[in-house]
């Protein structure tokens, strides 16, 4: 057997960029079918398999939101590309010891999951005298050891997210039950979460869910229908370049 070249700092770009137009391509085609325009739809790579050079390929290629689920690769990540300015996500649980150094660095928090969490943000945004724009995170499952706010739960956070003068709420997001099964399945755990969102938006000002991050690389094209407005992908972003 002979091993593949490795590839050179061009083909990685070129894969890269190949990656990023056809995924744009997609849901493209996705809203279109949906009826939505495809400004609604945000692309968050999310580049938690890679190093810091293929993560600023990839901001090279255009793809300026960015995820991470591990504050500390936030924090490297954003410092070693700060010359990019690239706008970062946390799209993974937010340990309240983290919260002070995670704060500055990312412009959005996916993963508001308990009061607690809400009063640490809520201080240190205070001190810092900068609001801290959140989305609450829903385990649409029933297992409690899947991440997100229990649904039982979700409409007394969300009160208490509006009601903060630091935390800016900004909408839900979720996950996929079971990342792996069938389309319909996703799909049917989707619009349960838009459903919420659509309960809960009668109590607080429309602004403050607006936004539904729903949706990764298997799962998008059934997000996207379901009314998501950022799709977080890391696999199909990296396809040929890992
Ligand atoms: C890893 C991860 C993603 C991206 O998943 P892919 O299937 O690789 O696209 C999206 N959201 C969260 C919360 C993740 O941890």
């Amino acid at each position: 057997m002979t091993e593949a070249p490795v590839p050179s700092a061009d083909e990685l770009r070129r894969r890269c960029g190949e990656n990023l137009a056809a995924l744009e391509t997609r849901i493209a085609a996705v809203c279109q079918r949906a009826g939505r325009g495809v400004g609604e739809v945000t692309l968050i790579g999310v580049t938690k398999y890679v190093g810091a050079d293929l993560t600023r390929t990839l901001v090279e290629c255009g793809c300026r939101e960015l995820a991470e689920s591990r504050p500390q690769q936030v924090w490297d990540k954003a410092a070693a590309l700060a010359d990019l300015a690239p706008r970062w996500h946390l799209v993974g649980h937010l340990q309240r010891n983290k919260v002070r150094r995670t704060l500055p660095v990312v412009s959005l928090v996916h993963t508001l999951d308990s009061l607690r969490l809400l009063t640490a943000i809520e201080a240190e945004a205070a001190v810092a005298g900068r609001p801290c724009d959140v989305l609450v995170e829903v385990n649409l499952t029933a297992d409690p050891e899947r991440s997100g706010c229990p649904e039982a739960e979700v409409p007394a956070l969300v009160a208490a997210a509006a009601a903060a003068s630091h935390v800016r709420l900004r909408g839900l997001m979720g996950m996929a039950s079971h990342p792996d099964s069938a389309a319909a399945d996703a799909r049917r755990d989707f619009a349960r979460l838009r459903e919420m969102r659509d309960r809960l938006a009668h109590d607080v000002p429309p602004e403050m869910l607006r936004e539904l991050s729903m949706g990764m690389s298997g799962d998008f094209v059934e997000a996207i229908l379901e009314g998501s407005t950022m799709v977080r992908i890391g696999s199909a972003l990296f396809e040929g370049l890992r």
